[in-house]
């Protein structure tokens, strides 16, 4: 088991949001951070934005947050250029990829979240079926065992 799994595990019971990004390898933090307690927003520094290309976040959202990626994760996905973003709730881990077939489309899908988002009163569903339209994305499920 990797560390980043053996934190996910622990991430099943979060009462306020977490974040790590760690290196692909799944076995090195790089940095960690928490929202304060009723905030549901972490903010990122320049520097650990730019510490997040090519690795791999992963979050929780707590029992009464969103059940998938919000517009903001997907935003941070992309603008940061992350490996892969992953996103713990409960028991259920998603994970969203980026297929290297078409680096260059990265503004474009921003710019398509940005006016989905915009557009939309954003649901889980429709995040989901969002998410489905674009066949460079590679999205999974699982669950974690406790
Ligand atoms: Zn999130």
């Amino acid at each position: 088991m990797t560390l980043l799994e053996q934190i996910e595990k622990d991430m099943i019971y979060d009462k306020c949001e977490r974040v790590f990004l760690f290196l692909p390898d799944g076995n090195k933090i790089l940095f960690s951070k928490k929202t304060s307690e009723g905030k549901h927003e972490i903010r990122f520094s320049k520097g650990e934005r730019k510490l997040c290309k090519g690795n791999v976040l992963t979050h929780s959202h707590t029992e009464s947050g969103f059940g998938t990626f919000t517009p903001d994760d997907i935003k941070l996905f992309f603008s940061c250029k992350l490996k892969e973003i992953r996103m713990v709730k409960g028991n259920k881990v998603l994970s969203l990829v980026h297929k290297n077939c078409c680096n260059s489309k990265h503004s474009l899908i921003l710019n398509e979240i940005a006016l989905w988002d915009q557009e939309h009163d954003v649901s889980e569903d429709g995040m989901n079926e969002f998410l489905r339209g674009f066949s460079c994305l590679t999205s999974t499920k699982s669950v974690v065992i406790k």
